[in-house]
């Protein structure tokens, strides 16, 4: 049962997001865009200095990259492809027929090559391999992506596309794990500016299955994950608005990224939940804008 299903129909009601008759699948109404775009532009005033290189990937990845990422080992279940059809005029008349039967006509569909970008740091590491060697100061980058996860649900901060904010920084262990740290602090100070209760807490991440649970358990105990969580959904099980994860030489190694001295790259990213933190200010401080608490406003309008 959806313990939040009052939220959701305020949102829908208010127009704030808008129904589209599949769960974790909305519109988004000019007002909620709006808090999107001042959230972004807050977190771009902390993270600003650090003169990042803004990187934009679609929300489509190549699929090959994809399958070489592991991603499918991890969460087979999350992932989402994209196919399409590629037949001729006797394949398409079998298409239509089919549908006018109420058929399935999507098994005549064939596999792309472009596949839904589960999260906006994927697309970039292949990327940055091609590069070569790191510089002595290692790599920053700023990245944001609306990204796909099968997980369609009531509670409206589970959706199956929102939209991730991300810093990722690729260097030695020391530079990557002080990135997250200075994210830790300033995820404390940004996210205490806009007025909703939350903590940090260890995490890990979903992965599948019964081996699924042995990589949880060792991300957990290495503490590479970390969230902030804001209750938005029910208080007892707060939602994760931001991570802050230690992936170790994991993306270095698969991708063949090096450091300027050859060594194996170590990767961290910090990721912002946008739809999320937005969900979480229309919980906490209502569906008019207008009327949040000062300080709330002054930290998003200026
Ligand atoms: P993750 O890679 O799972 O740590 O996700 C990064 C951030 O994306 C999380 O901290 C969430 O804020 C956000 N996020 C993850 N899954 C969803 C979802 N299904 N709907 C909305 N936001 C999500
Ligand atoms: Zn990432």
């Amino acid at each position: 049962m959806c313990q939040n299903c009052d939220f959701r129909t305020g949102l829908f009601k208010n127009r704030i997001l808008i129904e589209t008759g599949v769960d974790g699948l909305y519109g988004r109404s000019g007002v909620f865009e709006d808090v999107i775009q001042r959230f972004d532009n807050l977190i771009t005033s902390f993270g600003g200095v650090d003169k990042a290189e803004v990187v934009r990937f679609p929300p489509g990845m190549n699929r090959a990259l994809f399958e070489k990422s592991g991603y499918l080992k991890s969460f087979p279940n999350l992932a989402g492809t994209i196919h399409a059809f590629n037949g001729n005029d006797k394949d398409h008349a079998a298409l239509i027929d089919k549908l006018q039967a109420g058929e399935d006509w999507t098994l005549g569909q064939e596999a792309t090559d472009v596949v839904l970008a589960p999260a906006a740091c994927y697309p970039l590491y292949p990327t940055v391999a091609q590069l070569g060697a790191l510089p002595e100061g290692g790599r920053l980058y700023d990245l944001q992506s609306y990204c796909f996860r099968r997980e369609p649900s009531k509670d409206p901060a589970r959706q199956q596309f929102f939209r991730m904010r991300e810093y990722v920084r690729i260097g030695s262990p020391e530079q990557v794990t002080d990135f997250r740290q200075t994210w830790l602090d300033r995820g404390n100070e940004l996210i205490g500016k806009l007025g909703v209760p939350f903590h940090l807490d260890v995490a890990n991440d979903p992965f599948f299955g019964r081996a699924g649970r042995m990589l949880a358990n060792n991300q957990r105990d290495q503490r590479l994950k970390f969230e902030l969580l804001v209750p938005i959904e029910s208080e007892e099980k707060p939602t994760a608005c931001l991570s802050f994860n230690y992936h170790q030489d994991h993306f270095g190694t698969l991708w063949g990224i090096a450091q300027h001295d050859g060594e194996v790259a170590h990767t961290a990213c910090v990721g912002f939940g946008m739809e999320r933190v937005a969900l979480a200010l229309f919980k906490h401080h209502g569906f008019d804008v207008d009327k949040w608490p000062s300080p709330v406003r002054k930290a998003l309008w200026g």
